[in-house]
């Protein structure tokens, strides 16, 4: 094992919220260390969609996606039952009008080489554990091949992902009253894996024949297979019986023929993950550590996207850091938790009154069949469901949006 000093900042875990954390510490200035625990490239269980959002914090970053495995896509494709439409990613001021396909061990292992570039040092095989005295984190064990050595940062960055148990063993702990998502995908072979347009099922049916709150989709990696999956919502009223598998089979059975996807082409068995959303994970910030990403719970509710959300609240943790750091007072580190509110209170809550809605019988179809008749309805949803709305000019989606925003805002908490 390499001989390692204790750095500045300690950032615990390798994916998208670790290593942008750590990218943008260190273009800071500061001296930052990341650990992951696998070796890169690692495996996630994702349906390795990226959507303009994340797209946006890559090229800041400056990820090339002039590589082969990277597969662009201009929009999404949306199914209810047979009902189908083609949407374009929206125009932007801040966000590009394309996204894309790309495994995670391929995203994951660049991004955190990036982060490498920028200065910061990066140690795969290497697991973080805290060390907590008096009720505060005083000092981490590193344990790399059987060997162990302590170190104590400054600061300690918990990008953990959903598990999390960095984060619980500080304190961290997910609202129970909020909705979170379960997941699961597989790979298939496909002749039509160079698609252009994601696609989503919107109208996702259990084995009943029950209309479920969630979607299922088919992502097209561009080099002869797809990434197939389903995601659902904790609201769903048949929750308990809800085995995700079932869901896959039946989202196989029932895929567009295009795809020319069946068990018999599936490259790999289902594997399923939890989808901690809506920031139901808290206190983000303690004495001298911060969480970010799946470990804060960051997932969008609307969409079940969680990659841009683990970039962006990366990047934002790094910055409020950086003020604590630079002005020697710890007690910044809260501005972290305040800047999250303000960026992404509103919008969540609005998610969340949107998802419970969804969990009652019939509101799903009724939604998907009626939206999928309007072209504008589903621009609009799809806009909202991406958070890309434009806060700089008044156009209907807007004003909708905004109306239900003050909806949610006088109302109770759903
Ligand atoms: C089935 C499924 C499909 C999904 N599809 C999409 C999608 O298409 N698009 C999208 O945007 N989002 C998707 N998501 C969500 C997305 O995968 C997560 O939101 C995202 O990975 C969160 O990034 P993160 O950095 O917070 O955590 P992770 O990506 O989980 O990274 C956490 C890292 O920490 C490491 N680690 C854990 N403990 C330690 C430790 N003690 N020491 C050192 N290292 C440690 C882990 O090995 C891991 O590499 C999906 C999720 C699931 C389950």
């Amino acid at each position: 094992m390499p001989v390692m000093t204790t750095p500045e900042v300690l950032v615990v875990g390798g994916g998208p919220g670790g290593s942008a954390a750590a990218h943008w510490l260190a273009d800071l200035g500061h001296e930052v260390m990341l650990v992951e625990k696998k070796e890169y490239p690692r495996e996630k269980t994702c349906g390795d969609g990226l959507t303009p959002r994340s797209i946006r914090q890559l090229l800041d970053m400056g990820f090339d996606f002039d590589v082969a495995e990277f597969h662009h896509c201009r929009g999404l494709r949306a199914y209810s039952g047979d009902l189908m439409l083609e949407l374009d990613w929206p125009d932007h001021p801040e966000f590009p009008s394309w996204g894309g396909v790309i495994r995670r061990a391929d995203l994951d292992q660049q991004v955190a080489r990036l982060a490498e570039k920028q200065g910061a040092v990066i140690r795969d095989h290497t697991a973080a554990a805290p060390i907590i005295e008096g009720g505060r984190l005083s000092g981490i064990t590193l344990t790399s091949d059987g060997e162990t050595e302590t170190i104590h940062p400054r600061v300690v960055i918990v990008a953990d992902g959903s598990l999390s148990r960095f984060g619980r063993a500080l304190g961290g702990s997910r609202d129970k009253a909020l909705p979170y998502g379960l997941a699961a995908r597989a790979y298939y072979s496909s002749p039509r894996s160079k698609d252009p347009y994601i696609e989503s099922q919107l109208d996702l049916r259990d084995a009943a024949g029950t209309s479920v709150p969630g979607y299922g989709w088919v992502f097209p990696l561009g080099d002869g297979v797809v990434n197939v999956g389903v995601g659902v919502l904790s609201t769903f009223h048949r929750w308990k019986e809800t085995n995700t598998n079932i869901l896959m089979d039946a989202l196989v059975s029932s895929a567009p023929d295009h795809w020319e996807i069946s068990p018999d082409t599936a490259l790999s068995k289902p594997r399923g993950g939890k989808l901690p959303m809506s920031m139901s994970v808290g206190p983000k910030v303690g004495a001298n550590w911060l969480l970010v990403g799946d470990a804060a719970g960051a997932i969008n509710p609307f969409n079940g996207e969680g990659i841009a959300y683990a970039y962006e609240t990366g990047r934002i943790a790094a910055r409020h850091v950086h003020n604590a750091l630079a002005a020697d007072d710890l007690g910044l580190l809260h501005g972290y938790q305040a800047e999250i509110d303000d960026t992404y209170g509103l919008y969540f809550r609005t998610s969340r009154a949107f998802v419970r809605a969804i969990g009652r019988p019939g509101v799903m179809k009724v939604l998907t069949g009626t939206g999928l008749r309007s072209k504008t309805l589903m621009e609009w949803t799809l806009r909202v469901m991406a958070n890309l709305l434009r806060p700089d000019e008044i156009h209907p989606a807007e004003v909708a949006y905004r109306a239900l925003e003050r909806i949610v805002q006088i109302g109770p908490e759903p």
